[in-house]
């Protein structure tokens, strides 16, 4: 079996945008720790702040995840979190996401934008509604950021430039074509990521350790990739130099 080769490596920033907090947190983070370590620059973007995954008022909830989010951030590297602020559990493809997205990746200027499976079936199942508008509302913003005539107030109005990045990158796919290997300490640091959330672990209450399911899944990826431990991504050229 071919090995899959590893994510471009001449970058020098990474914007990873999901829709809820934890949802890096799933083994893509020690894709995040591997990068920060080489000095990458990479800033998360949530599309929520989670405020409906737990027993609490949202109200309550929103400031609680958002505290373990920068927790789990700190734990691989990445200082620049941003929370867009739709609703958790009723994210709506359209328009306004795409701009919010788009926005922000003519912000940051990327090299490559990561995401996380959008597919009907993912993860073992139904994928969840947010995670599927959000990424589809990912994977259009990247090129709408590109093109100077979509959302052009950005670009009158608000200082923008277009932005060109060179790859989507998929978490979570069955088919990925693209491995990056990661080494034991980011594992470890993947692990206390997830770790981080840990109200919201303690709501789910029958949750999996994450210090013995984490190494697993990496594991698998690492099958793929020739080395003990990596994370698998479907990657996505979008042209240009
Ligand atoms: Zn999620």
């Amino acid at each position: 079996m071919s090995e899959l080769p590893a994510p471009p490596s001449d970058v020098s920033r990474l914007l990873c945008v999901v829709a809820h907090p934890d949802d890096m947190e799933y083994g893509t983070s020690a894709a995040v720790a591997t990068w920060t370590a080489r000095g990458v620059e990479v800033a998360y973007l949530l599309v929520t702040a989670g405020e409906a995954g737990m027993a609490e008022d949202p109200q309550t909830v929103a400031p609680i995840r958002e505290r373990e989010q920068r927790q789990a951030c700190a734990c691989v590297g990445v200082s620049e979190l941003t929370i867009l602020g739709h609703p958790d559990g009723m994210i709506e493809y359209g328009l306004p996401l795409r701009r919010d997205i788009a926005r922000e990746i003519r912000r940051f200027r990327p090299d490559l934008v990561v995401t996380a499976n959008f597919d009907q079936e993912a993860y073992g199942g139904l994928n969840q509604a947010d995670h599927r508008a959000a990424g589809l509302a990912v994977a259009d913003a990247v090129r709408d950021a590109d093109n100077r005539w979509v959302f052009r107030e950005q670009i009158e109005q608000e200082g923008l430039t277009p932005w060109h990045t060179r790859a989507l990158l998929v978490a979570g796919h069955p088919a990925p074509t693209h491995a990056l290997a990661v080494g034991p300490p980011a594992v470890t640091a993947a692990i206390a990521s997830l770790n981080s959330h840990e109200a919201y672990l303690r709501h789910i209450g029958d949750h999996p350790d994450p210090a013995e399911f984490i190494p697993e899944l990496l594991r698998e990826d690492g099958r793929a990739a020739g080395s003990e431990y990596a994370v698998g991504f479907r990657l996505f050229d979008l042209g240009g130099a």
